[in-house]
This record gives C-alpha cells, structure tokens and sequence, in this order.
C-alpha cells in the first residue's frame, strides 16, 4: 500500500520523514530521520514511537507520548498538526524539531497511517549564519574588511546596466597610496598590512554610505560615488584624500602616516566598464606625474 521506502527523493531529505500506522509502530524512517535523530531506520522500524525513543516534550516539559501526541490526534482525527517539540536524540539530548503531522488514507477513505515531517528548528538559522559566512568568503578582503575586486565589478556591471536604461550616469574614483613601497621597505610588510587596513577604515567610514567602495588589489581602491555631479565627486575624492592623509597607523612607538593621489571621472552613456575604469586609473596617474597626493577629475 505505502511506496515510500523506495522512494529516492524521500529518503535524502534533509528534512526528518517517518511514518506510522494506526497503532503508531513506525514503518517508514528516512535518513534526514536518522540524521536528526541519531537513531538509524533498522533501529526503530517496527517499533511503536511511544516506546523507549523519541520521547517528544513540549516547552513546558509535557511527555507528548502518553498526553497530546500530534500522531494519535492525527489519526484519530485526521487533522493536520503543526507543533515545535523537543526529542531525545540517540545519545540522551534534546532536539529542539518543527513537527507536521498528516493523514494518509485507504481508498475508502479511512485512515491507516499518520506522516511525521520534522526538522531542526535550528535549521534555518544555521542556514542564514552559512549563507552569510559564504557570501563574506565571496565579496569580503580578508585583509582590508573592504569588499574585494570581484564584488566591484559585479556592482560596476549591474550600476552600468541602471545607467544605460535611466539615462542617469555615476562617479568612479581611483586611489592609490603613494610610495606604498618605502613602507613595506622600511617597516616590514606587517606594518604595510597595518597601513592598508587604516586606509582602507578612512575609505569605508567616510564614503557616504550608499558609495561602494572596495580593495581593487595591492594598494589601489575603487569607489563608486552615486552621482551625477562633477562638482560632488571632486568634492568627495579631495575629502577622503585630505582624511587619508590625515590617518595614522599606530604601532608601539612608530606613527606611519601616508597619502594617496585620486583620479575620477563620470561614466558616459554607453561606455565600458574597462574604458570608465582605465579614465580614472589615468587621471591618477596624472596626480602622481604632478606631485602625488592630488585629486585628478577626467
Ligand atoms: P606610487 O606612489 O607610484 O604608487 O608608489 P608605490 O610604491 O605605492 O607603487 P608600487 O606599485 O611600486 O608599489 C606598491 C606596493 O604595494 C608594492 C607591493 O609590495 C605593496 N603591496 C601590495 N599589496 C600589499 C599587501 O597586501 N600588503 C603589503 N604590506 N603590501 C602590499
Ligand atoms: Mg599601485
Ligand atoms: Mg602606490
């Protein structure tokens, strides 16, 4: 009558799946069950689920097995339950599981057998704590806490799209901190690390915050300023260059303090990202060629 434990898709549920008769003895168990669980399929299969496992509780300590079992409601009622209960796992803790309980009846309509869905409560949670661990991994420098490169331009690349079908445009800006390498050659390179990460702390605390601004690679960062005033992005990159050169990295006794030369320019309907990057990259180099510590607009 039940096909279920042939059933593939079933079995590898994360979600925990079993199912009992009319007398709550347990005839399907898949492994999402026995992952949660900790209580393998020839382990309990043919047992009754108020015998010695399980052992759901509520919140309030309620032994549901003799006294509110959403099973036995379900099959003497037909309702479908939705509880969140606690089980004893394998080794003697408890679970914290959502429980749905359901009816399957005969084809005169009877019932004979009650389906348990379960999952860790936890799950969810645990999932959004990944997800968000994951996408760090994927967006996030390690070193700087600024979003990296391949986060930049995926937002270049979705902004340009917005632009291209608003009309609208935005600001790049390009900064590069001067003579990086006297620090690395002088101090160390743990002392560089310590630079980049106060540069790069000026940098996120004061772009505005709906600015993206990232690590592009070695010393060089991007910003991209949502305007579509000249005037406003020149007034932006000379602000955070004065604030750059005004951060100090502190180490015992040695203040190390750098500047950074700025190139900026608007992106023009229907260009590249390549050609609206390397503008800004030029008009950087053209604040080093004539002196560093400058902001060029392109
Ligand atoms: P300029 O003013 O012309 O930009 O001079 P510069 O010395 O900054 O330029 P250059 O490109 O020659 O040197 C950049 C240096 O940045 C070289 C490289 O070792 C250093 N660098 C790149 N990434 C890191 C990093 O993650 N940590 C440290 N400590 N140094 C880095
Ligand atoms: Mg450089
Ligand atoms: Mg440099």
């Amino acid at each position: 009558m039940y096909k279920y434990d042939s059933d593939e898709f079933m079995k590898n549920l994360y979600e925990g799946v079993y199912i009992v008769d009319k007398n709550r003895k347990i005839i399907f168990w898949n492994s999402g069950s026995e992952s949660i669980t900790g209580y393998k399929s020839s382990e309990v299969f043919n047992s009754h689920c108020y015998q010695n496992i399980l052992k759901h509780v509520d919140k309030t300590g309620k032994k549901l097995c003799f006294e509110g079992c959403p099973l036995q409601n379900t099959i003497e009622t037909g309702n479908i339950n939705e509880n969140d209960v606690f089980l004893e796992h394998k080794n003697g803790h408890r679970v914290p599981v959502a429980v749905k309980t359901f009816p399957l009846y005969d084809d005169d309509g009877k019932i004979v057998a009650a389906v348990e869905v379960f999952t860790d409560s936890r799950f969810k949670e645990i999932q959004y704590y990944e997800n968000q661990r994951l996408k760090k991994i994927i967006q996030i420098d390690p070193l700087t806490t600024l979003f990296n490169r391949r986060y930049l331009e995926i937002q270049l690349k979705n902004i340009r799209v917005e632009a291209n079908e608003f009309a609208s445009t935005f600001g790049i800006l390009f900064f590069d901190i001067d003579h990086f390498k006297n620090v690395n050659d002088q101090y160390g390179h743990n002392v560089g690390d310590g630079v980049l990460k106060v540069i790069s702390k000026t940098l996120k605390t004061n772009l505005r915050p709906e600015d993206i601004v990232g690590r592009w690679g070695g010393e060089e960062f991007i910003a991209i300023v949502k305007t579509s005033d000249v005037s406003i992005l020149e007034e932006v990159a000379d602000r955070i260059r004065k604030l750059c050169e005004n951060s100090s990295y502190k180490s015992k006794n040695k203040v190390i303090q750098v500047t950074i030369s700025v190139g900026g320019t608007l992106y023009k309907p229907k260009e590249t990202i390549k050609s609206v990057i390397s503008r800004a990259d030029e008009a950087m180099y053209e604040s080093k060629e004539t002196g560093r510590n400058k902001v060029t607009i392109k």
